[in-house]
């Protein structure tokens, strides 16, 4: 999913790298590239006509930066752009002031809806709600009792018609002739009676739109009175996503989005369609049959996941700012020869850390998002330790720590007011970190990551 179009995009826009000043026909070209990176994702034609007078209008625009060369503020412009074409700030469920709060999911046959109720459901749970799943799909054959695996799966009781939660199957109890706004309500009561805060009714869809189907939404929405109706498209249907989106805010409408099968290797308009045609925002999205596969959408991380750069935009500006390119090259090299001493580590440690506190810089780099518990960890005070130590060694000791010795050791503990064994810690990290880097450089060919401007 957006691979292609990622790569497109990051493409038209390393073209702009190493140019000083952007004229008005290098945007134009990239304003153009761009523009087919879109149409060629299946991006619906308004809003890449929208999208492309916006990021050409700012371009020209854009006001001469010290700390961005033009190249970058244009990435900058496309990504705030894209950003807001996803729908800008992230969008958190509304939950009910009186208990239980109702979700209800509406979209076509195979969008994923009973799938997703089930990832729903175990979402709630872990943000310590009490969900309970509400069979309304009596349509498709197995729909409920699919529910019903879901259910049991995830941990959450199902009220099925007639059955109670999670008990009996479909054939014997006769349901394809039930009433699904019925079985709505029975659902919402039995919520309230058994005290679940949060009920999510999965409803039939069809293969097509109809006005049958409508109505037997309209008509549940109208009997649950539902917080949030979340609208479920499968992102591989491509342009399709649009009309259908279309359809359903007309005929039920809906306050969320939620996209389905982005693991798929669809081409990815729908995502950046749907919320700038509808103004609804897309709220969450499922990339896999599994649980797990689920996620609230974040239209910044979005973003940058298209434009494939964590975010190292706000680093590029913030090291724009504080980083002396001369004393980072020559650091390099040392990296590279593994000739790096503890006065260069601790003048790129004061270099960085002039950026700000080290878990918000560490925060930004592309897949932070994942290593959230260990960025927690890091902390400054460790770091003015290890800045102390290194303080408190000579000169000699700092370019060359094999000379550091147990009577140095001591020494330098006692000047800097920590124990001989962080020390010890410091130094040995030290050899291992620089072993390493040096390895890594070499397999990485570390000579350009400097050359930033070029
Ligand atoms: P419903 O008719 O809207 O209830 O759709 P289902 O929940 O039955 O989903 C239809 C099919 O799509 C099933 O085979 C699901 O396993 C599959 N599916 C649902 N969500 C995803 C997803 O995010 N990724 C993939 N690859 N498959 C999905």
């Amino acid at each position: 999913m957006f691979d292609s179009l990622s790569d497109r995009l990051t493409g038209a826009l390393k073209d702009l790298r190493g140019k000083g000043r952007l004229s008005d026909a290098d945007i134009d070209r990239t304003s153009r590239e761009i523009r087919l990176a879109l149409l060629e994702a299946d991006v619906s034609l308004p809003v890449v006509r929208t999208f492309i007078a916006r990021i050409k209008e700012r371009s020209k625009g854009a006001e001469v930066s010290a700390a961005l060369n033009p190249a970058q503020q244009v990435v900058k412009i496309v990504n705030e752009e894209l950003v807001g074409i996803l729908g800008g700030e992230t969008r958190r469920v509304q939950f009910a002031k009186n208990p239980p709060t109702i979700v209800m999911l509406a979209g076509l046959q195979g969008a994923g809806k009973t799938t997703l109720a089930g990832k729903l459901g175990n979402w709630f749970s872990q943000q310590g709600h009490t969900p309970i799943l509400v069979a309304c799909d009596l349509q498709r054959p197995g729909a409920v009792s699919q529910l019903q695996i879901v259910g049991e799966r995830a941990g959450v009781p199902v009220f099925a018609p007639h059955a109670g939660t999670s008990v009996g199957g479909e054939g014997e109890l006769g349901i394809s002739s039930g009433d699904p706004v019925e079985v709505a309500r029975a659902g919402v009561e039995e919520a309230r009676r058994l005290q679940h805060d949060v009920v999510i009714i999965d409803t039939a869809g069809r293969l097509g739109i109809d006005e049958e189907l409508m109505r037997q939404a309209s008509d549940i929405r109208d009997a649950t009175q539902p917080d949030e109706v979340l609208f479920v498209v499968d992102a591989m249907i491509g342009q399709d996503a649009v009309s259908t989106a279309e359809a359903f805010q007309e005929g039920v409408g809906f306050t969320g989005v939620v996209l389905t099968k982005l693991d798929g290797d669809a081409r990815g308009g729908a995502a950046l369609s749907v919320r700038e045609i509808t103004g609804r925002p897309i709220m969450f999205a499922s990339s896999g049959e599994k649980l797990e596969d689920f996620d609230v959408f974040h239209p910044d991380r979005m973003a940058s996941r298209i434009l494939g750069m964590g975010d190292v935009l706000s680093l590029i500006e913030q090291a724009e700012q504080h980083w002396d390119a001369q004393q980072a090259e020559a650091t390099a090299a040392k990296i590279t020869q593994g000739e790096l001493t503890l006065e260069d580590f601790l003048e790129q440690m004061l270099m960085i850390r002039k950026m700000g506190p080290i878990g918000n810089i560490l925060g930004m780099l592309p897949g932070a998002g994942q290593m959230k518990d260990a960025l927690s960890q890091v902390d400054d005070k460790q770091l003015d330790r290890v800045q102390a130590i290194i303080r408190g060694m000579t000169p000699a000791e700092r370019d060359n720590p094999k000379i550091i010795n147990a009577s140095r050791r001591l020494r330098i503990a006692n000047g800097s007011g920590v124990a001989v064994s962080e020390v010890n810690q410091l130094v040995d990290r030290f050899y291992d970190a620089r072993k390493m880097m040096a390895q890594m450089s070499g397999r990485m060919g570390m000579g350009g990551v400097t050359n930033r401007k070029n």
